[in-house]
């Protein structure tokens, strides 16, 4: 079935010279990997998802290690099983046309960069990075399969993986990154994907853009916060309207 995307949107993403994008789980749920608070999200089950954040949260990567790594482990597991679609693809065909592009997730999964994507800001980190927390270094993913307990670094550190988990602090170097190219200097058109926007930070590119006269879109089955505020909303799949939307520039 054929998308109908409005003539005056085609018009103004095929002028503009900077465009943001953002997203959330949303995009990922075609690749299968579950959302995490929408319909059928891995916190749809009060109890499972209770544990969950537990396990995911700052306090018991200090005290436990073994199970934030475990829980961690079933997370990049999913994503490594899991293959760009669409709709990341489409969003790397958008990061081509413009003159200045910028992608901001929420996703831990990377499969934007698997997908393509250069100019990325990962607020809440990657999965297929982990960090010393002994001596600080970047390093890339430990072998999942044979992971049992927590991964160390040649320094003997314990590492931990480089995502921000629940009652952690958002990495400063990230949030300026965002500050700078978001909402300081908007980009003329920002479009909101799969999120269901719960987060200031994850609103207030969109609150910007539009504030300085730009045009924002959001392309999501459900209603959000951001469903009234943008100039146009999609309702339905990004896998689905993000190509419809590069197929009509
Ligand atoms: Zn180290």
């Amino acid at each position: 079935m054929a998308m109908e995307i409005s003539e005056p949107l085609v018009d103004v993403l095929r002028a503009a010279a900077s465009i943001g994008v953002v997203t959330g789980a949303g995009i990922s749920a075609a690749s299968g990997i579950p959302t995490y608070r929408g319909k059928g999200g891995i916190y749809d089950d009060p109890e499972e998802g209770d544990r969950t954040v537990e396990a995911l949260s700052g306090p018991t990567l200090r005290d436990d290690p073994d199970r934030t790594w475990h829980a961690i482990k079933q997370l990049a597991l999913a994503a490594h099983r899991a293959t760009p679609n669409a709709g990341h693809n489409a969003i790397v065909a958008l990061e081509r046309r413009a003159r200045r592009f910028v992608l901001l997730t929420q996703n831990v999964d990377g499969l934007h960069e698997s997908a393509g994507s250069e100019n990325i800001i990962d607020i809440h980190g990657n999965l297929r990075r982990t960090i010393c927390q002994s001596c600080g270094v970047i390093g890339d993913e430990p072998e999942w399969t044979t992971l049992d307990g927590s991964p160390r670094c040649a320094c003997g550190g314990v590492l931990r993986p480089d995502v921000v988990l629940f009652e952690e602090m958002l990495p400063t170097d990230k949030v300026l990154r965002l500050y700078a190219e978001l909402v300081d200097d908007p980009p003329e058109v920002v479009i909101a994907v799969g999120t269901t926007a719960m987060f200031p930070y994850i609103c207030e590119p969109v609150h910007a853009t539009r504030l300085a006269g730009g045009t924002t879109v959001e392309i999501n089955p459900e209603k959000t916060p951001l469903s009234d505020v943008v100039s146009y909303r999609l309702a339905g799949h990004a896998d689905v309207i993000l190509p419809a939307l590069v197929a009509a520039l």
